[in-house]
């Protein structure tokens, strides 16, 4: 008798974020700002009212009023989840039928393509062209010509640091019938979110997180808001007690703590600006260093020389992402800003 993994799961490997320690961590879009001591005190307050014993509240309820307020949406169309990579996992799983298609936009976060194997749909892939954009109409065709029962994209997009405004994701919407999921983990830094308007398609789930611009990356908080019909379906689908009920008591502090979570997305992109602007500079020095727009919290750039800078800045205790022939760097603080900037300075200096 011998037992043998399937075929979809037999050669698959952990996720593994970079290992080691480094001084300075640019690798993961997280917010370079952790909760202030005042957040940190009322959260030790409120933790100790917690029922240990008992299962959380399986519809999150005051967690959801409190994101909802925060964007001033319904309530009652929003379900959280365990980090938006299990709503990822859920919408994939329950929102296709074996062998349906989703459309795969890429460059895009790579998760999609991953759930998409697991629940055994068919991924499709549409790629960007050389300037990494692609049009709401070259979308619609590619949902049109596949017959893909559903597209999955983050906006603005992570890898690219680039996205689609509203009219275009209207357009998509309005002109087919699959579902729309709009992953929105990176829609504070930008000013297009979709997320007040869900009511108003039949099609449409957006996808937020706090594991960004909420610096909350440790509580693993996602957030699905759609109309009421797809929101029934997602709180009949994911697992009852998803989120636990240390995650929803300080994820409902999170929420309410408007002023200072508000000041600190602004010196999010207050430094993002300053580390696109010295790697623009970087990009002065050699031709080989292309830096793309960005309207989130981090900088793509495309270099033959990737793999290298990569290694260089690690060699410097400083994590960034390396992707191929790109290099992905989240904005951190000042000073971490400051010194990954003056790093591949000088290692473009060197090679001169
Ligand atoms: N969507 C996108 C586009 C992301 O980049 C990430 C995290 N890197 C996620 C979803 C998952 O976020 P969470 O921490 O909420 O699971």
């Amino acid at each position: 008798m011998a037992y043998s993994l399937n075929q979809k799961i037999k050669d698959l490997e952990p996720y593994e974020p970079i290992s080691g320690t480094y001084k300075i961590r640019l690798d993961a879009n997280e917010s370079p700002f952790s909760y202030t001591d005042e957040i940190k005190e009322k959260i030790a307050e409120a933790v100790k009212t917690i029922d240990y014993n008992r299962y959380p509240d399986p519809m999150a309820g005051e967690l959801c009023g409190a994101f909802a307020e925060f964007y001033e949406i319904d309530k009652n169309l929003v379900t959280a989840a365990n980090g938006s990579d299990e709503l990822i996992s859920i919408i994939e799983t329950a929102f296709l039928m074996k062998g349906e298609k989703l459309l795969f936009i890429a460059p895009d976060f790579s998760m999609y393509k991953f759930y998409s194997s697991i629940c055994e749909a068919e991924c499709v892939q549409v790629n960007k062209n050389a300037e990494l954009e692609i049009t709401a109409d070259e979308i619609i065709k590619a949902i049109k010509d596949s017959g893909a029962k559903c597209v999955i994209f983050s906006n603005p997009c992570n890898p690219t640091g680039q996205g689609l405004g509203r009219e275009d994701v209207r357009k998509i919407l309005s002109s087919v019938d699959a579902l729309v999921v709009d992953d929105e983990a990176y829609m504070d830094f930008w000013n297009q979110s979709m997320i007040g308007e869900t009511e108003k398609y039949d099609n449409l789930i957006v996808l937020r997180t706090a594991s960004k611009a909420f610096g909350s990356a440790a509580l693993r908080l996602g957030f699905a808001v759609a109309n009421e019909k797809i929101t029934k379906a997602l709180k009949a689908v994911k697992s009852p007690y998803n989120v636990n009920s240390v995650s929803q008591k300080i994820g409902a502090i999170v929420y309410s703590e408007k002023d200072y979570f508000r000041k600190s997305l602004e010196s999010i992109v207050y430094n993002r600006d300053l580390l696109y602007n010295g790697l623009r500079n970087c990009g002065c020095m050699c031709d080989d260093f292309k830096v793309y727009a960005t309207v989130t919290n981090f900088v793509f750039i495309k270099t033959s020389m990737a793999f290298d800078i990569w290694k260089y800045l690690l060699s410097k205790s400083v994590a960034v992402r390396y992707m191929g022939e790109y290099l992905r760097i989240s904005a951190g603080t000042d000073r971490e800003t400051s010194v990954v900037v003056a790093e591949i300075e000088s290692y473009l200096k060197k090679r001169e």
